[in-house]
């Protein structure tokens, strides 16, 4: 590939994200420390500095130790320069947390939220939005909002593709400039699995990781892909679709239209729909039999049951391990990634099915790409969404050029 000429606000944003990079691992820092960790010039480090001062992000706080000389400066991440929200949209719920430039994220709070369409669901947003940062006023200025949202996302121009999951009325609908207009913040938004992958590699424990894989296998399947730092969009910024891999010709009928995704074989209604179909074949003293209330099976019985080795449920979740670990050798196979780190629902309810995908994707990965990834469990554990959306308005906060996000806002 040829390489692109160097551009130099993208490298002054790089620059300072990571100045406040060092800032927030080290705690204190002198500005002639950052020029030996970053490399940069003397002068550099005291333009970036200058600029961190000016917009609150950063403090001084004292002399440091000479080094022989004078005692220089120290510099610390200021935590009152304000805080951003990060909102995880599911079908289900909406969580809001937030964060400020120096703490983790924190839940502020998680509910029923109506978002079958963007009418109510703006409306419920900014209610919800509201009464939060009124909440958390005396925690400074509210600097933005990132937001986690199922579906096909084009994050550049803060619009909803298509959301399967939410339905159709929210095709094609700009959600960032509509919450923007209602609450007077800048307004990021993400698919929820490349938030996800944010939150590991910005909060999680491989935190620092530059090459990552987040699977989110829950109500649907999908893939949050970080390259060198950033997140991987593609063209049109739809990449991940990894449910979408076909696993059975002539399969199950997919959302998408195609049959046999995997997406249509072992997302939880997939499964849920599987073993009440086959219900009147299994065995009576089957342990899933059971617990079928009027032919319905949830996803945490058929977890339960998959605890009993030899049982109905212990075979469909192993197969659906299985599948799961050839698309992710797939991803393995094609971006080589550090670390793969299975998250949402149903890897939090099926610890046990690790050890099976790792298996199939040592199986079917090339050996060496295979033996250089890592699988993990997520460490963030139902926050990786929201903790997502906060990355995701920390990081365009601090990378925006300047004052352009921080003197529009007004109260909400
Ligand atoms: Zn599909």
């Amino acid at each position: 590939m040829a390489n692109i000429p160097a551009n130099s606000k993208l490298i002054k944003k790089l620059n300072r994200m990571n100045v406040l990079n060092i800032l927030k691992r080290r705690g204190s820092v002198s500005r002639q420390e950052l020029a030996a960790i970053t490399g940069l010039t003397g002068p550099a480090i005291t333009g970036i500095v200058k600029e961190l001062l000016q917009l609150g992000f950063v403090k001084e706080t004292g002399l440091g130790r000479s080094q022989g000389g004078r005692k220089p400066i120290q510099l610390e991440i200021n935590p009152e320069a304000g805080y951003v929200f990060g909102a995880e949209v599911t079908r289900q719920e909406v969580s809001l947390g937030m964060a400020n430039l120096a703490d983790d994220p924190v839940l502020l709070q998680r509910r029923a939220v109506d978002m079958s369409g963007p009418r109510a669901g703006v409306e419920n947003f900014v209610r919800m939005i509201g009464s939060a940062a009124r909440m958390v006023e005396r925690k400074g200025r509210l600097l933005a909002l990132g937001v986690a949202f199922p579906g096909l996302i084009d994050a550049a121009d803060g619009t909803v593709k298509r959301s399967v999951n939410l339905g159709r009325a929210w095709d094609g609908y700009a959600i960032c400039a509509a919450l923007e207009d209602e609450l007077g913040v800048k307004v990021f938004i993400e698919n929820n699995s490349n938030a996800a992958a944010l939150a590991e590699s910005w909060f999680g424990d491989v935190a620092d990781c530059r090459d990552l894989v987040y699977v989110n296998w829950g109500e649907g399947i999908s893939a949050g892909l970080i390259a060198d730092e950033r997140i991987l969009q593609g063209h049109r910024g739809y990449c991940g679709e990894i449910g979408h891999i076909v696993i059975q010709e002539g399969g199950p009928l997919c959302n998408c239209g195609n049959r046999g995704c995997l997406e249509a074989i072992c997302a939880i209604p997939a499964l849920e729909r599987k073993v009440a179909g086959e219900l009147s074949y299994i065995p009576a003293d089957d342990p899933v039999k059971a617990r079928a209330a009027g032919g319905r099976v949830s996803i945490e019985d058929i977890v339960d049951c998959a605890a009993v080795e030899g049982s109905y449920c212990a075979e469909l979740m192993r197969q659906a391990a299985r599948y799961v670990g050839f698309a992710v050798a797939d991803i393995v196979n094609i971006l080589n990634p550090q670390v793969v780190i299975l998250g949402g629902r149903m890897t939090r309810a099926a610890g046990p099915a690790l050890p099976v995908i790792e298996e199939t994707v040592r199986g079917h990965a090339f050996p060496e790409v295979a033996a250089a990834t890592e699988l993990r469990i997520s460490s963030l554990d139902g926050r990786a969404g929201f903790a997502g959306a906060c990355a995701l308005a920390l990081r365009e906060t601090l990378e925006s050029s300047a004052s352009d996000l921080l003197f529009s806002h007004r109260t909400v």
